[in-house]
């Protein structure tokens, strides 16, 4: 079972990926809890390159965050799932189409084709789409630690758009929850979509 969050900066998705695994955990399940960027040691490098270091291109960000997925897809989603793992993952593929796709305005299309290669067309079973609005991510967040955390709200209303549209065009894979309700009750909403997919 492979599971991915997505959702703008300030959604909750690593609340609800900690809820979810201690679910999954004691139901005997062994669980891999990863992270993109950054789940890999040349993972995090990525992440400190991007996120901290001077001004990356938009076409060098898109190609540094597949770098990433490819490495990481390969060393530690592919081989856990093998394994029998259940695989949860803060951010995949989706993160790429809307950040650098939408909000960096380099194409769905084109980004969309980069980041299915990189991956080798490995897709979650079940991607839980946070949706929260620039106004509520803004506060979330909080302090600013990185620099597209630090981008205009415009920017998180099109990454938010872009994942409504990823959404609705194959609604069987895609779980669309209000991030403003309280935590409790998105766990019990995720936790129910779980459900419904390794059921069906
Ligand atoms: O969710 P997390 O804090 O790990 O994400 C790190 C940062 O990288 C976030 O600001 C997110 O907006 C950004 N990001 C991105 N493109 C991706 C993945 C993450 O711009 N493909
Ligand atoms: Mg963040």
């Amino acid at each position: 079972l492979f599971v991915c969050f997505e959702g703008g900066d300030g959604a909750g998705k690593t609340t609800q990926v900690r809820l979810l695994t201690d679910v999954l955990e004691k139901k005997g399940r062994e669980v891999l809890v990863t992270r993109q960027p950054g789940g890999t040691p040349l993972g995090a490098q990525i992440r400190e390159l991007v996120l901290h270091g001077d001004h990356v291109a938009a076409r060098a960000e898109a190609l540094l965050f597949a770098a990433d997925k490819a490495h990481h897809v390969d060393q530690l989603i592919k081989p856990a799932l093998a394994d029998g793992k259940v695989v949860i993952t803060d951010r995949y593929v989706d993160s790429s189409i809307t950040y650098q796709g939408a909000g960096r305005e380099l194409g769905a299309d084109e980004i969309t084709a980069l980041q299915h290669w990189a991956v080798g067309g490995l897709l979650p079973d079940l991607t839980i789409v946070l949706d929260v609005s620039p106004e509520v991510g803004r506060e979330r967040r909080g302090d600013v630690h990185d620099r597209l955390e630090s981008e205009a709200d415009a920017f998180h209303a099109a990454v938010r758009r872009g994942y409504l549209e990823l959404a609705s065009q194959d609604p069987e894979r895609y779980l669309v929850l209000d991030a403003s309700k309280p935590v409790e009750h998105l766990h019990a909403a995720v936790v129910d979509g779980i459900d419904r997919v390794t059921r069906g």
